[in-house]
């Protein structure tokens, strides 16, 4: 499908495209196997100078949005879902700075993340603030010109890979919500540490782990947007991220699909190659289709929010759901497609299976995303 990509874009497409196909595909499953950070495909990143795709040409970025940081997710997903997230998250953890940072914050740390030098990461979820996010226990509790953090992150991608943290704490717990304020934390500073690192179904490659703060004194020059806000800074941006899982999952199905493709072409049961029964053509057809509209309604929603668009969390919710859910309905499909050989492990659709089931979770999962969507359904249709 044509869908219409500047010269850049498609340049963009085709370079992370080359990267997926000769340096991540031939190690994914040796990355998912020992479940270690892919430090030297970051580096591949790093030098070709897709790490900084979505972040301004001023910050030493290449001035793109969120469709190109989409298009280089999806592409690297293609080939492993759990490398392509040492990027992904990157994002996730260096919007914070871009929506609400100052010119300061920008300045010092958006260039590194561009060059691919340093990795982010976005620190919210806690033991027990999942989809309630509105119940982190985090506190960050003022003291002259800085506040100082107790509590611990868990989850967190790129954790203990990451430099740079935006980390979202309590600094008033009688306003609720409003009393949330997310702070850039960077590693290294005295009373930050790294916590338990998972051991996971899928995504293996990507580091999950926690942080954990105990007198960790941040300087208030270190607040985005300001005290009080850390809940929205936290919700825009994820308004803004979500997108980039949907493309995650649109990859590791277009993966899927072409291994489970070629595959059916090789196979043969009763003197005929499998492709050539319609039972496997239409479980095929119904794969294909799937992903294109999951990819059209990602690149239009990405296209949405770049071009300036204010209320995009039903949108930014929407494509999430259909990708995810689009990704695991095709994966499965896909091990059908292999038969037992798709259960075994030297195949690569039974790792897009278990990388797949992560997309319907984070970022909020599907239940909420759907949530969301209804609850901005029945609010535009009171306001007509
Ligand atoms: C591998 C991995 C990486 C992650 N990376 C990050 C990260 O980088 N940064 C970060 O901050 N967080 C991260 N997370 C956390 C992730 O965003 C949360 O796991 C997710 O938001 C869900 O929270 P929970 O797991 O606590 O589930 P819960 O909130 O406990 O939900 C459990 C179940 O109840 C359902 N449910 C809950 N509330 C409702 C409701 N109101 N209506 C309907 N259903 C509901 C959920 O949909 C789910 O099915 C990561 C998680 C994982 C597993």
């Amino acid at each position: 499908m044509e869908y219409f990509l500047t010269e850049e874009q498609l340049m963009i497409k085709e370079l992370a495209a080359r990267i997926a196909d000769e340096k991540i595909a031939p190690v994914a499953l040796e990355y998912d196997e020992k479940g270690t950070f892919p430090h030297d495909i970051v580096n591949v990143l790093a030098d070709s100078d897709l790490c900084g795709v979505y972040i301004p040409e001023e910050y030493g970025g290449l001035g793109g949005g969120i469709l190109e940081m989409a298009i280089v997710v999806e592409e690297l997903s293609r080939a492993c879902g759990g490398i392509s997230l040492a990027f992904a998250a990157t994002g996730l953890g260096s919007f914070p700075i871009l929506l609400f940072g100052n010119e300061e914050q920008k300045k010092k740390y958006l260039p590194d993340i561009a060059s691919g030098k340093k990795l982010a990461a976005f620190g919210l979820t806690e033991a027990n603030a999942g989809s309630d996010a509105a119940g982190i226990q985090t506190t960050a509790t003022k003291d002259g010109d800085y506040y100082v953090l107790n509590g611990t992150k868990q989850w967190i991608t790129n954790g203990s890979e990451a430099d740079t943290f935006t980390v979202v704490a309590c600094t008033n717990r009688s306003k609720g919500a409003r009393g949330f304020t997310a702070f850039i934390v960077e590693k290294g500073t005295p009373g930050f540490s790294f916590g338990k690192k998972e051991n996971k179904m899928g995504i293996r490659a990507s580091n999950t782990s926690e942080l954990v703060f105990e007198n960790c004194r941040i300087h208030k020059d270190n607040i985005l947007a300001r005290e009080g806000m850390g809940f929205i800074v936290a919700m825009k941006t994820l308004d803004r991220t979500r997108p980039g899982v949907a493309a995650q999952a649109v990859g590791i199905a277009q993966g899927a699909l072409n291994y489970a493709l070629k595959y059916s072409r090789e196979r043969v049961q009763f003197n005929q190659p499998i492709s050539s029964f319609q039972a496997i053509q239409h479980m095929m057809a119904d794969m294909a289709t799937q992903i294109e509209a999951a990819r059209a309604l990602v690149y239009q929603t990405c296209k949405h929010i770049d071009g300036g668009a204010k209320d995009i969390s039903k949108e930014s919710a929407m494509c999430k759901v259909f990708a995810s859910d689009t990704a695991m309905k095709v994966t499965i499909d896909a091990v059908q497609i292999l038969g037992g050989y798709g259960y075994m492990k030297e195949y690569p659709v039974e790792k897009m299976m278990r990388d797949a089931k992560i997309t319907q979770i984070y970022e909020g999962t599907n239940q909420i995303q759907r949530n969301v969507i209804a609850l901005e359904l029945i609010k535009e249709a009171s306001k007509k």
